[in-house]
Parts: C-alpha cells; sequence; structure tokens
C-alpha cells in the first residue's frame, strides 16, 4: 500500500513564536483556490506539486521535537488536503495530544462540511478563517485582516484570546539563497 503523502510549500522544523502560542511547528501547504489581492504567500497558490513528505514522516518530525508546544497549519490552503491532514494530526494526537493544533484557512468555517473536512476541524484547537482582504488589514492580531476570525474550537487555548484578537504581530525576516522568508503574520504592504 502506498504512503499517504503531502504536498508543502515550506517547514518551519525549529519553530517560531509568531504563529500562535507559545514554540510552534509551522508548515505551508501549497495551492490555493483563492486570489487574495498582496497575499503573502504567493508563490504557494499555484496547485502544483512542490515538496511532496510522506505524511508519516512529517508527523515523526513534528512529535519528535520535544520543545514545541503546537503545530501551526497555513498556506496555500490547508482544506485543499484534507485527508492528507486527517492522517497527518491523527498521528500527532496519538504521540503528543498535548500539542495544539492552529489552522489558518481562506474558507469560512459555515463552508467547511465535508466529512474529511470535520474530522480535520475535530482535531483543531482553532481555526482563524476567511480571506485576505488587504483594505481591511489593521495591523492587529493573529489575523491579516479584520474581516478574518478566530474561532475557539477547543477550550485549550482559549486563555490566549485577547493576545491573538487583539495583541501586536510580530515577524522573523531570514534571507536564505537571495530569497527572504518571513514568518509572521506582517502589517499592511506598502504598494
Ligand atoms: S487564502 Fe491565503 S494563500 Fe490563498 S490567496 Fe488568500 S491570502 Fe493567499
Amino acid at each position: 500500500m502506498s504512503k499517504a503523502v503531502i504536498n508543502l510549500f515550506a517547514v518551519e522544523r525549529t519553530g517560531t513564536r509568531n504563529l500562535g502560542p507559545g514554540l510552534r511547528y509551522a508548515i505551508w501547504l501549497q495551492g490555493c483556490p483563492f486570489n487574495c489581492f498582496n497575499c503573502i504567500t504567493p508563490q504557494a497558490r499555484p496547485v502544483v506539486a512542490a515538496k511532496i513528505a510522506e505524511v508519516e514522516s512529517l508527523a515523526k518530525d513534528i512529535v519528535s521535537n520535544s520543545r514545541i508546544d503546537g503545530l501551526t497549519i497555513s498556506g496555500g490552503e490547508p482544506f485543499l488536503q484534507a485527508e492528507a491532514l486527517v492522517s497527518l494530526l491523527s498521528m500527532v494526537r496519538e504521540y503528543r495530544p498535548e500539542l495544539t493544533v492552529l489552522i489558518f484557512t481562506g474558507f469560512n468555517l459555515e463552508n467547511l462540511d465535508s466529512p474529511m473536512v470535520r474530522k480535520v476541524l475535530e482535531m483543531t484547537d482553532v481555526l482563524i478563517d476567511g480571506k485576505y482582504i488587504d483594505s481591511l488589514n489593521d495591523g492587529i492580531g493573529l489575523r491579516g485582516s479584520s474581516n478574518q476570525r478566530i474561532h475557539f474550537l477547543s477550550d485549550r487555548l482559549t486563555a490566549y484570546e485577547e493576545e491573538m484578537n487583539k495583541g501586536k504581530r510580530s515577524i522573523e525576516v531570514s534571507f536564505h539563497n537571495k530569497v527572504i522568508d518571513i514568518i509572521g503574520i506582517p502589517l499592511k504592504q506598502k504598494i
């Protein structure tokens, strides 16, 4: 039987403090059906094969990182790969149930209703939903624009509600092979 795979745009294995509470392993999935003006990750939008990883290997890498508090999943659009996410989150939950899961999606929660998607949501603590609207980027909180909503699907991260809704944003910027990497949610880009 072939192993389940996931199509990734990028991975932050050592963890970031800019994409949710605590230190978080972060993955960005490749492919997005939306076309938000000034999208922060336009390279992750094409629905093409990018970094194909075995779900089991990725799960092992996540659960073996003893320093992290949780996992953040962004993109691209994570729910285009709901089946792979069910496999990944099931493995993470099995071996490290204390890790919290935060997902950014361009869909609205009300429209996430297929059986596979519901399984992902059952293993998600916080969902930040809605398309990015550049004119509504107010520079506040753990979302790109004020139309996006922060849904607490479990009570495990509710202590951070105020911070996630109204806190200051922070980003890390690094430079590898002539490419600038940004981790976090930036303020509005000036064009
Ligand atoms: S949903 Fe996210 S990844 Fe997709 S176009 Fe909008 S900002 Fe970019």
